[in-house]
C-alpha cells in the first residue's frame, strides 16, 4: 500500500493515528531508511516471520492504546532465535498494561546498527502549515529541549543550520567517547521529512504531527527504528 492509501486504510477504520508498521512504510516511501520489518498476530507466524528477518530482533507490541511502548514492557530488544521471539511474545501479553489494551498485533523487526538517538518531529501550525523540528535523543529532548524547529519546505542550508543551532550539536560530531553520527545523513532525512516534496509538505491535510523516536544514527546511516504519525 502506498502512503495515501494506508492513511485512507486508517481513517476507514476510525484511527486516529498510524501504527508503527504503516508510519514506517510511510517513511520508506519518502526514502528514509527503516528496519526490516514483518508483524505477527500470535506465536504462531513466528517461524515464518524470523525466517525472513535478520536476527538480532526487536519485538514491539501493536495497540492504539498504548503510546509508549517500553513504559508498558512492550518493547524486547536483543532477540537471537525463534525461541526468544515467542517467549517474549507470551510475556508481553501476560504483562497488565498490554492485557488491558487493545492489541493489533505484535512487530518484528531487525536492530539498526548502533549509533546515536535523535529525534525527528512534525507539526502543523494553524497559520504556518507543517514545521519539522529536530532534536538530539532522550534527555536532550525530553529534559533540556533542546530542539530546533522550522517551517517547511525547509532547504538544505535549513537543515544545516537547524543542527548548529542545537546546544548539543558537538555531541553528534563524537564527544565524549561516542561515535560521530552522520551529519549528511541527518540532513539528508530532515529534507525527506520537511523538504519541498518532503513527506509533511505532501501530506499537509491529513498529518497533523510526526514523530520519528528515535533515529538511530551511525557514522553512515540515520535509521528510523520508531514512528508514529497523527492524522487530523
Ligand atoms: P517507545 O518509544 O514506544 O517506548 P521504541 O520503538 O522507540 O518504543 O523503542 C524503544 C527503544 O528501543 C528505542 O528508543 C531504541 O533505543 C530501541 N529500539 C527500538 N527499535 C530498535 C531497533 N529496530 N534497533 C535498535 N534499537 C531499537
Ligand atoms: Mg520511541
Amino acid at each position: 500500500m502506498n502512503a495515501k492509501e494506508l492513511i485512507t486504510q486508517a481513517r476507514t477504520q476510525q484511527r486516529t493515528a498510524l501504527d508503527e508498521h504503516a508510519g514506517k512504510s510511510l517513511l520508506a516511501e519518502y526514502g528514509i531508511a527503516v528496519p526490516q520489518s514483518l508483524t505477527v498476530k500470535n506465536p504462531g507466524e513466528v517461524d515464518a516471520a524470523f525466517a525472513k528477518l535478520r536476527p538480532p530482533l526487536v519485538l514491539k507490541i501493536m495497540s492504539p492504546d498504548i503510546l509508549h511502548k517500553s513504559d508498558a514492557g512492550g518493547v524486547k530488544v536483543g532477540l537471537q532465535s525463534v525461541a526468544e521471539v515467542k517467549d517474549a511474545i507470551n510475556a508481553m501479553a501476560a504483562s497488565p498494561q498490554i492485557k488491558a489494551a487493545r492489541i493489533d498485533g505484535y512487530l518484528i523487526e531487525e536492530m539498526a546498527p548502533a549509533g546515536q538517538e535523535i529525534v525527528i518531529g512534525g507539526l502543523r501550525d494553524p497559520y504556518f502549515g507543517p514545521l519539522v523540528m529536530v532534536g538530539l535523543g532522550g534527555i536532550f529532548v525530553e529534559v533540556l529541549r533542546d530542539v530546533s524547529f522550522r517551517i517547511c519546505p525547509i532547504t538544505r542550508i535549513d537543515a544545516e543550520e537547524m543542527l548548529d543551532e542545537l546546544k548539543g550539536a558537538a555531541i553528534l560530531a563524537g564527544a565524549r567517547g561516542r561515535k560521530p553520527a552522520s551529519r549528511a545523513a541527518i540532513v539528508d532525512a530532515l529534507l525527506k521529512v520537511g523538504g519541498e516534496n518532503g513527506l509533511l509538505m505532501t501530506h499537509a491535510d491529513d498529518i497533523s504531527e510526526a514523530d520519528i523516536n528515535p533515529m538511530i544514527v551511525s557514522d553512515s546511516a540515520a535509521v528510523a527504528v520508531d514512528a508514529r504519525f497523527i492524522l487530523g
